[in-house]
């Protein structure tokens, strides 16, 4: 122990960064620490940094330790922000709509454009597949708080501007939802993107269950073949005999729990942990138009979000996927905005 961190103190925080996502090194008497984002945010603390000298303390009272006690005794932390972005698009969003038309096959009129504060929520997850192999990563997803739509390039994009750390965001604010809403809602959409990031390694483990059931089978058919061909054997006794016909009738039930025992083996369990998650402020143009379909119209209204300069996408209106460019959908309700998948006109 020296005058600036303590052993125990030591492990303790390489623990709590590690189950948050941090990447960590253990010296004797220090750490250093590569941290994600939300967690280095979350923290104080540069992405990459040396933990228990005397320019960042680790000692009881420490408020580094005070915070790394707040990171373990909560779920996910949550770091609340606002982007500061230099100049908002004013003009030219008539031929945004013609150029990307948000609405495949309907008319899109712009109506009126109006700057307002919107919200995203950066998450950062943890997951574990646990099989015959283990794998883990993480997963980053950037989401609008509003419509849970998954902003695609916002998380690398959104490091070009400038970004304050709101200590506290109170309530009233334009963060009004409760943290945990959204986070479960957001939670959803990174678990969706653990699935896809997982759909190799489940394919592989369904790969090897096939060919491990297959050669079960194989050899079970194998050796049933050879243990019938054995009772012509001409000096088997009728005790023998009646022994080895019992063999082979319990040969159908062994090769059952032998694949049950397979299918055990391939199963995949996963764990998705939230290790930080970040809620962002962002200047936004709200382009407001009118879409018409066929005898259907209604006011739909666009965000332009300056980080990915682009329209953010939506969310179908049937089933919630994110869609970059939704299809018109006539509804004795009126006029719906949804995904191929859900589409059912004509
Ligand atoms: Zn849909």
């Amino acid at each position: 122990m020296t005058a600036y961190q303590d052993s125990a103190l030591l492990s303790f925080t390489a623990e709590v960064l590690e189950r948050h996502g941090g990447l960590v090194e253990r010296g004797e008497d220090y750490l250093l620490s590569v941290l994600p984002d939300g967690l280095s945010a979350a923290l104080m603390l540069p992405e990459e940094s040396r933990i228990g000298d005397e320019h960042t303390p680790l000692l009881y009272g420490s408020p580094l330790l005070d915070r790394v006690i707040g990171l373990a005794t909560t779920t996910v932390p949550v770091v609340y922000g606002k982007i500061h972005v230099p100049y908002l698009k004013k003009d030219g969003f008539g031929q945004v709509l013609e150029q990307y038309p948000p609405v495949l096959g309907a008319k899109v009129t712009l109506s009126r454009r109006a700057e307002t504060l919107a919200s995203y929520m950066v998450l950062v997850c943890h997951y574990v597949a646990l099989s015959d192999e283990r794998k883990e990563g993480l997963v980053q997803v950037a989401a609008s708080e509003e419509t849970t739509a998954v902003i695609p390039g916002f998380e690398e994009q959104r490091r070009r501007f400038e970004f304050s750390v709101l200590q506290d965001p109170g309530t009233g604010t334009q963060f009004a939802e409760r943290t945990e809403n959204i986070l479960s809602r957001v939670m959803k959409r990174a678990s969706a993107m653990v699935e896809e990031d997982l759909s190799e390694f489940v394919s592989g483990m369904q790969r090897r269950l096939e060919r491990d059931v297959r050669n079960t089978q194989e050899y079970y058919e194998a050796l049933a073949l050879e243990m019938e061909a054995g009772l012509s054997h001409p000096n088997l006794t009728p005790a023998q005999y009646t022994e080895r016909e019992e063999k082979i009738a319990g040969l159908p039930a062994e090769m059952n729990a032998k694949v049950q025992d397979l299918l055990q083996k391939y199963s995949v369990k996963v764990s998705v942990t939230g290790t930080a998650a970040l809620r962002l402020l962002v200047p936004v143009v709200l382009v407001t138009t009118q879409v018409e379909y066929r005898k259907q119209r209604r006011p739909v209204s666009f965000v332009w979000n300056p980080v990915t300069r682009t329209l953010d996408p939506r969310v179908c209106e049937v089933c919630g996927k994110t869609i970059s460019q939704a299809r018109p959908m006539e509804h004795k309700s009126g006029l719906k905005l949804v995904c191929p998948a859900c589409w059912t006109g004509r």
